[in-house]
């Protein structure tokens, strides 16, 4: 018994090491699992303090997923509270509260949160609940779309190289500049190309002027140069200066793709 224990400890709670399995109960429809904390304390979450004053314990019941086909699996959790001691805290006690497993004021497991909120993400309330309700989790439109409202944020991407789209003079020469965005969320890339690459109206393409209000063609020696210099580089989508402008797929090869049609009309220049 004590093995089928210990196994169903790594099964359910993998990501805290601080729970412990005490007793499992089949009663054919429903699997009831006996769990407590192993830790000898806690710490206070109004003052981030450690006590190990205990003050009483309670059971909780949060809903889990199931994890065999079809039977429902209860989690009969062993909640302690604490005393704080320090003085000057404003809560005299405080409820642990187990990592992965529960949050304040949650009748849910994290997973059974965790797994409706994704599913809605995809899906939306009304098809999220159905879906969610054939693996189990058993909930209502609104309630896939509460869980998702209470997602965090995703984190924006902070981007590591930055240029600045802008001609300037350096030893007399012009030059322009281009972004690359490497690891934007979808791992696609993105080039924010201004009006270096300038995406045209067929958006599967680009083209390259030395001046655009001028409409004079750009040399085909600086063309291919300014290939050699993003060809290192991935990107899906093309973001030219004007609003609109965006190449969304196939970016790098539709630079390659706009140059080779440029140059097979463009006249090569002597020197
Ligand atoms: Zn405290």
């Amino acid at each position: 018994m004590r093995d089928v224990l210990l196994r169903l400890e790594g099964l359910l709670f993998l990501a805290d090491p601080g729970t412990r399995v005490e007793s499992v109960q089949d009663d054919g429809e429903v699997i009831r699992v006996g769990v407590r904390c192993r830790t000898a304390g806690a710490r206070c979450p109004g003052c981030g303090s450690w006590s190990g004053r205990l003050h009483g314990s309670y059971l909780r019941f949060p809903t889990d997923l199931p994890v065999v086909a079809g039977r429902r699996v209860v989690l009969r959790l062993r909640v302690r509270r604490f005393t704080c001691e320090d003085v000057s805290c404003v809560r005299r006690t405080f409820v642990e509260q187990v990592a992965g497993l529960t949050r304040r004021y949650s009748q849910r497991t994290e997973r059974m949160r965790s797994a409706p909120a994704e599913v809605g993400l995809a899906l939306a309330g009304r098809a999220g609940a159905r879906l969610a309700d054939v693996f189990g989790a058993r909930v209502g439109r609104n309630t896939v779309l509460r869980l998702v409202d209470a997602l965090p944020e995703p984190q924006p991407q902070v981007p590591r190289v930055v240029g600045v789209d802008e001609y300037a003079m350096r030893k007399g020469r012009v030059y322009g500049t281009v972004l690359h965005w490497g690891d934007d969320p979808e791992g696609r890339g993105a080039l924010f190309s201004g009006d270096i690459f300038m995406v045209v109206m067929d958006r599967r393409w680009v083209s390259f002027m030395y001046s655009i209000p001028n409409f004079i063609p750009e040399r085909p020696r600086t063309i291919r140069r300014a290939l050699a210099l993003v060809e290192p580089f991935t990107f899906e989508r093309i973001y030219g200066a004007f609003w609109g402008r965006v190449v969304t797929a196939d970016g790098a090869a539709g630079v390659r793709r706009s140059a080779e049609r440029y140059l097979r009309f463009a006249l090569e220049d002597d020197s």
